[in-house]
This record gives C-alpha cells, structure tokens and sequence, in this order.
C-alpha cells in the first residue's frame, strides 16, 4: 500500500503547467520538492529537515495549499500561516503570488513550551528556514557554507587546505550531512558520530560519506592512518556525542578541528540522551517530554563540556549553528561561550558583501538546465577563482536530490546580473523551462540570530531584529514570487527572526524587472545592515557598487 506522501506528493517536470502561470507552478513544485522522499528527511510527517522543520502544517493544510495554487490567478497573492493557507486576496501581478510567515510567536512568550502547546493544538508549525519557505534543495543547500568554512577555517589555521588534518563532528542529518563531504572537499579526514544508523546510510548512498563503522577504534585507526597519508577520507560513526566524545577524551585521541551539527536546538525532537537507544527515546518523548527535555539538555552539557576539554588540548572549536553552547550555558557550564560561533569566527566579511547561500532550481527536473547555467558561472564570474572551483567541484561530486538545484555565494550586484542572465536563457529557449532563484535565510541580511549569524556584531546590534523584517518588506514590495517571515530557524524558539525570498525567472520583460529589483535590495540589505554596524568591508562594498546609506560616514 503507498504511503500518504507516496500519494500526495507528486513531483512535477516538464514544460505542461499544472497551474495558471508559473509563478504559481514554481511554488507548486518547490513545495512538491521539499517534500520528495529523496530531499526531506521525514516526507510522512511532512518533516523536510533540521528536527521538526515541516513545509505544511498537516496533510489537510498540504492538500488545500496545493489546490490554492492549482487555482490561484495570476493577480492573487496565497497567504499562508505556519503551513495552513488562510486567505487568498487581489493584489497585483507584481505582487508575491504566496506571503508566509512561520512560528512567530509575541516575544515575551516565545520558547518551546509556548511552541508545543501551540503545535498540539494544531494552531503551528515549526518552519525551519527552508523547510516551510519551500526552497530547500537536499544537503546540498549547505554543501557550500560548509566548505566556505571550512576552507576558511582552513586557511586561517593550517595554510591552504584541511591536509593531513582530522575534523570531529556529530549529527548527519539533513544539513549536518553536509559535514563530511565538505571536509573531505576541503582534502581534510572527518569524524561524523550519529546516532541513527539510517542517516550515516543515506549520505553513504548519497557519496556524501565515504564508510561506515560502529566502532570508535576502527574510527580513529582509519582516521589517523588517513591524517598520515594526506587521504582525504569521511567516516560515518555510530555512536551517541555526548557518550563518544567523553571516550575520544580516555583515550587521549583529540582532533585537529571540532564542531557539531546535532539538532541541539530543539531539545525535545532534535537530540538524543545519552546512553539511549533510538525507541527508547522515540517511547520516552511521547510518554514523558519533560523528562526526556532534562535528559536531553544534560546531555547537551556533557557534550559541550568534553568539546571544551578537546578545545583545552588544542582543537580549533567552533559552533555550528545549532545553539548546543545556550543550552549547556542554562544548564550551568558558565564557560559554554569560550568557543566561537561560525559566523563571526568564518563567515561574516562575505556577509558584509553581500555575499550568501544563492541557489536556483531547475523546474523542468532537466539536469542539462542546471549544467548550463553552471557554464554561464565559469564564464561570467572566471575572475573569481574560489567560486569557480566550487562549481566544478560541485558538479563533480553533488548528486542531484529531486529537483536538479545548484548552490553558490554570490554577493552585491553579482546575484542580479546572473538572475537577469538565467531569465534571457529562459526567454531564447536555452533553459527548457523557467528556474526558481532563492536562498537560504541564513544569509547577509535576512536573519536576526545573537547566537549565530548575528552574534557579537561590531556595534552590539546581535539581538537587533529590524534587519529580517525590514528585508521581508522591501522583497515583497520588489515582487518577489514568495517571501517568508519565520522565527526559531536555526537555533530554536526565542533566538532568531528570518525572512526568506524565493523569485522565479520565467524569461518574461516584468520577470526581468522583478529580478533586477528583488536580487538586488535582498543582499543590498546585507550590506547596509553590516554598514550599520560599522563593519568597513560593508562600507566599501556600498560605496563601490553604489548602495544608497543616507548615514553612511565618508
Ligand atoms: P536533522 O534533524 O536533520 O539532523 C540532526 C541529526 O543529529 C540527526 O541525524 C540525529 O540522529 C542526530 N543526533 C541527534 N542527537 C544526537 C546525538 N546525541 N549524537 C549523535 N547524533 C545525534 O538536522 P539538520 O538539518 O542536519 O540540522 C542540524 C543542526 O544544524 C540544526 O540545529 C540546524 O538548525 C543547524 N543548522 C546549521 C546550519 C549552518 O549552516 N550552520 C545550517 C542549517 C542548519
């Protein structure tokens, strides 16, 4: 018998439209995308990743948005709330066809509890960034920020490359997945503990972890025997964090580089106790969620604590984004903060360029789409030799996960010349059919987050949470297709505000306009939020390319 995702998600290919334009097609197959059994994590519970992040609220809300879109004219705009379609109004055909916004709750009351409460009533769902904004593209939507960190973290500590090094990490889901292949992209060994043997088998599957074992020896005995060769090589370790890392420590192995990607910032679905087998944790969650909550921050702690004793002995530590040092912090390991986070310690001068996680989505389901606008990159961008390594190396290693998708960080100025160049492709026939350009919320100017991508900003701005909002506003007003308003990505409830956009280049004149203006006030906000801190990369980069910051000093 087929499943209920089996039957319901259907992925849409081709030229013939579904819908009545294809705007309204775009969103239909992204939404479709997200939930293909080869891109979402969980496609029965509508989970597309990052612990409970889901793309609509019930099937119920599923079935009515894909009807909504099936009949929404080319002058409506959808609204959609947390993952449940609520009214479709007249707007304009510049207008966004779809509004979203995702678990935003009144600040004062905003945690996981309130969130819970809220999510059995059925009155929420838990967005994610890409999950409910319907532009995740599989693991390969971070494959890049994880190398561009990597690489950086490279070049800062060991010269050129991850050479000859071992990078210790947990967690091999959705994102976290992305881990060991960047690593090994970046010539480095890598260590990825999990706990569910399923997901070490998936990125095996997926080329994006070399092998498997359930034993921590044989784990460091190939790592190191790789480390002396210079091999670069990605190992899948079946095991729990918080018990594994305590036993690396007795053992006296510690590694070159560590982090950890574990679903740590939501206690309840996103982290395993320690010591606990997958079901008796699935049967303690259900039974006792408070109970489980305490075990699982303990936990966290214990985890955190051996990342601080592996720090001690030498490892480069950083946080990678999934809020495991506020946790262990509330738990009482006053010192939980004395590694960095990734983006003030990797990421955020390209930031103050601009620069993001720029991705795009062949909607014809034609790989050949997806390799010709790689072409247009090596041609277009051939001065930037970082970039077009990557899409070479992209291309050959990146297996496709439902749609064919590419990801590369563009910046100012870059992001609305390649958008206008996609759209004339489209228009002379060169693509078969329209492609769909997003991003990630973590991104220049999109996300409010103090333990992330806001945290320690040079002006004390980290909890300022304006920014998303304002870059929300000015996309839609640009004519974005869809445009979200999320709360809780990334780090959980209470610690980030993000917006999302998504703009479908369908090789029409209005297209080419909305292109121009949304692909441009989306990273320019990048720019004059980093400006507004008093980052001088920013202010170069507005002064250069003409950003218009009425108190912009000089
Ligand atoms: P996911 O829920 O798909 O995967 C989490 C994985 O961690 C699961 O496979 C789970 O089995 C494993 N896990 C849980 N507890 C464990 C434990 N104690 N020991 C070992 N493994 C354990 O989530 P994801 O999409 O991979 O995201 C992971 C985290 O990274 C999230 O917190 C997310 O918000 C964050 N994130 C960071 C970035 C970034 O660029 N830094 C981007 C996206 C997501």
């Amino acid at each position: 018998m087929k499943t209920v995702s089996e039957q319901k998600v259907i992925q849409y290919t081709g030229t013939k439209l579904n819908t009545k334009g294809w705007q309204q097609e775009a969103a239909l197959r992204m939404l479709m995308n997200n939930l293909d059994p080869d891109v979402a994590e969980r496609p029965e519970d509508l989970v597309v990743y990052g612990g409970i992040g889901k793309a609509a609220r019930n099937w119920e809300s599923f079935d009515a948005i894909v009807r909504s879109l099936k009949e929404l004219e080319n002058d409506e705009t959808l609204m959609v709330q947390s993952g449940k379609p609520v009214a479709i109004f007249k707007t304009h055909e510049n207008a966004p066809r779809v509004l979203i916004a995702n678990s935003n709750i009144v600040p004062a009351y905003a945690n996981w509890e309130t969130f819970h409460e809220l999510d059995k009533k059925g009155l929420m769902m838990y967005g994610q960034m890409t999950a409910g904004s319907w532009i995740y593209i599989g693991s390969q939507g971070i494959v890049q920020g994880t190398y561009e960190t990597f690489a950086e973290l490279a070049k800062q500590h060991f010269g050129e490359s991850l050479k000859g090094t071992i990078t210790l990490t947990a967690g091999l889901g959705g994102m976290g997945g992305a881990q060991p292949l960047a690593v090994t992209m970046a010539g480095g060994v890598c260590i990825g503990i999990e706990v569910d043997e399923t997901r070490i088998d998936r990125r095996i599957a997926t080329r994006y972890t070399d092998v498997k074992t359930d034993s921590l020896d044989e784990a460091i005995r190939m790592a190191e025997e790789a480390k002396q060769e210079g091999r670069a090589l990605s190992i899948g370790l079946l095991g729990n964090a918080a018990d594994v890392l305590p036993q690396m420590i007795q053992r006296g192995f510690t590694p070159d580089v560590l982090t950890d990607q574990t679903s740590a910032h939501d206690p309840l679905n996103g982290y395993i106790p320690s010591k606990m087998s997958l079901e008796d944790a699935a049967a303690l969650r259900e039974r006792d969620p408070s109970e489980y909550v305490k075990l699982s921050k303990a936990s966290m702690a214990q985890h955190v604590r051996s990342m601080l004793e592996m720090k001690e002995q030498g490892a480069i530590t950083f946080d990678y984004g999934n809020n495991i040092r506020q946790v262990a912090k509330d738990e009482g390991i006053e010192n939980a903060f004395d590694f960095p986070g990734f983006v003030p310690a990797y990421i955020r001068p390209q930031f103050c360029e601009g620069k993001g996680p720029f991705r795009w989505v062949a909607l014809s389901g034609d790989p050949e789409d997806i390799r010709k606008t790689d072409e247009v990159i090596l041609r277009e961008f051939s001065y930037n030799t970082h970039l077009c390594n990557w899409i070479k190396m992209a291309q050959e290693k990146i297996q496709f996960q439902g749609l064919p998708a590419r990801i590369c960080w563009l910046g100012y100025g870059e992001r609305a010349r390649f958008g206008k160049i996609i759209n004339d492709m489209v228009a002379s026939g060169e693509l078969s059919a329209p492609i769909v350009i997003g991003r990630d919320h973590l991104d220049s100017g999109s996300v409010a987050s103090p333990n992330r991508e806001t945290e320690s900003m040079k002006d004390g701005s980290d909890v300022v949470a304006d920014w998303p909002i304002l870059n929300a506003m000015v996309n839609a007003v640009g004519g974005a297709t869809w445009v979200s308003l999320h709360h809780g990505g990334g780090v959980g409830m209470g610690y980030s505000i993000h917006s999302g956009m998504v703009i479908v280049a369908d090789g029409t004149k209005d297209a080419e306009a909305r292109l121009e203006r949304v692909l441009t006030t989306d990273p320019g906000m990048g720019v004059a939020r980093h400006v507004d801190a008093g980052y001088d990369i920013a202010e170069k980069t507005a002064r250069e390319k003409g950003v218009n910051i009425p108190m912009m000093k000089g």
